[in-house]
């Protein structure tokens, strides 16, 4: 017999949150049995109606404490390594899903978890893990008062949504004055958009930045976000930049300069689509990492998870074995084989985001052969002119086949025919405005075993991944 029996359930909240976790829970088992999704953001939009302070209550019973993780690009697969980090040292995770990063996704994550009694199903204490959308931080941290918030990176994304990046860092400083008193800030010191919001409104942030890059030059991108000192207006000079705006900086006019990191990676060596090595450390600690993840992107994803283990106290070998077995977040650069073709979906939606692409791209194939996806859905931004600022012109002369897909297929075409981008193969560039059309039409016209790469937006992934899901070669996404 149950040890619990004849001792009365301890209700812990109030009777509307009970009745705001029915109803969520109701929306969740609706949403699955209609197969109109994982049931991700539904539930928690319904509950939060019945009750505002529904996630508030539930987020203060996570005895571990909580964490937001928050940036641009890279969410998905910094909460993702943190989570198999915490999960192989030992920490029950509570993890909201990749997408649903507003204040209703964070709010159906922790009514999956909890009962309707308003307890967490769990043997042990839990940690929550709530990766959330830029814009939605100030809201979010109000209600979650997580125990750390870690800022990944910002980037030019979206404009007709949030408007110059100025403005979100704003919005950041007021989600750090939101934060509870003792909780540590985790920034990238290699942005110095983020280190200006950390040191401006935090006390002592915690810093994690890349320290040295050996065949890498100290040119600038297309892609730059900042020109310009965030403190003064300044001219900023670099003395390594990694990607973008990311990098060794120092303001010509004003004090302004990287803070030293804490958390470092230290040596980073590139291995194309395979990965990177390096060797993280913290203080006098190190471990070597033989990272599986491609691109400079994903070695600031690895450290931003790293620098919050580190301060959740995880072990550096620890972390480190964790990385080395790290594997791709849906349709980030992730691997599918397709009727003997390898597929790899490379999710890109701002300028910087699709120059890391590229180049990963690049540095693993001669002639590539690529399907680009672009919509203009309001999960994309409907502004698409964020295309004109990547550098498609690196591809030229690298490419085999190329089609265009999605509702504004034609405009990427375009980009790519200024940028003299064109299909080697000899034939005319394909523009399929269906996603499904356009990706069977791709395959079709590879050769024996050669790769396609599939560039899409947010949404087109998701487009993309369901039409894949039909054919039977990936699992739903809330299956992850
Ligand atoms: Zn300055």
């Amino acid at each position: 017999m149950d040890s619990r029996a004849g001792s009365a359930r301890r209700v812990t909240v109030s009777p509307r949150t009970m009745l705001a976790l029915f109803v969520g829970k109701l929306a969740a088992v609706m949403t699955r049995s209609l197969g109109k999704g994982g049931g991700t953001s539904l539930p928690g939009l319904l509950a939060t109606r019945v009750q505002p302070h529904l996630v508030r209550e539930l987020a203060s019973q996570l005895q571990r404490g909580t964490i937001v993780v928050s940036g641009t690009n890279g969410k998905t697969t910094t909460s993702r390594m943190l989570a198999s980090i915490l999960t192989e040292a030992g920490v029950s995770v509570l993890r909201n899903a990749s997408g649903s990063n507003l204040t209703r996704g964070v709010a159906s994550a922790l009514i999956a978890r909890f009962d309707l009694w308003g307890t967490i199903r769990s043997e042990v204490s839990t940690f929550g893990l709530f990766e959330v959308d830029e814009a939605a931080l100030p809201e979010v941290v109000e209600l979650v008062q997580p125990s750390k918030l870690l800022l990944n990176n910002l980037f030019r994304d979206q404009l007709d949504r949030y408007g110059e990046v100025a403005m979100v860092a704003r919005l950041w400083s007021k989600a750090i004055a939101r934060l509870p008193a003792a909780a540590i800030v985790i920034a990238n010191a290699d942005d110095p958009l983020v280190a200006e919001v950390a040191v401006n409104n935090s006390e002592c942030p915690l810093y994690f930045g890349i320290s040295s890059v050996p065949d890498k030059g100290s040119t600038g991108e297309h892609a730059s976000d900042v020109k310009t000192c965030p403190r003064c207006g300044g001219p900023i000079e670099y003395t390594l930049v990694t990607l973008g705006h990311l990098g060794h900086y120092r303001c010509s006019n004003c004090e302004f300069v990287r803070p030293e990191p804490v958390v470092c990676a230290e040596n980073v060596r590139l291995r194309g689509i395979d990965g990177s090595d390096f060797t993280l450390a913290a203080g006098d600690v190190s471990a070597s990492v033989h990272f599986p993840l491609p691109g400079l992107y994903n070695v600031y994803n690895a450290l931003a998870a790293a620098a919050a283990a580190t301060a959740l106290g995880i072990d550096m070998s620890q972390i480190a074995t964790a990385l080395g077995n790290a594997t791709a977040a849906f349709g980030r650069m992730e691997r599918l084989e397709v009727d003997g073709h390898t597929v790899y979906l490379a999710l890109a939606k701002n300028p910087a985001g699709l120059n890391e692409v590229m180049r990963t791209i690049l540095q693993s194939s001669e002639k590539a052969n690529l399907l680009m996806l672009l919509n203009d859905n309001t999960a994309d931004g409907h502004d698409v002119s964020w295309i004109w600022d990547a550098d498609v012109e690196m591809l030229a002369g690298h490419t085999g086949q190329v089609a265009f897909s999605g509702t504004r297929a034609p405009d990427m075409a375009l980009r790519f025919k200024y940028a003299e981008v064109s299909d080697e193969r000899g034939g005319k560039s394909r523009i399929e405005l269906n996603t499904e059309a356009g990706l069977v039409h791709a395959l079709a016209g590879l050769g024996a075993g050669e790769v396609l790469f599939v560039v899409p937006t947010y949404t087109a992934m998701l487009d993309v991944r369901g039409v894949l899901t039909r054919l039977g070669h990936v699992n739903p996404y809330w299956e992850e």
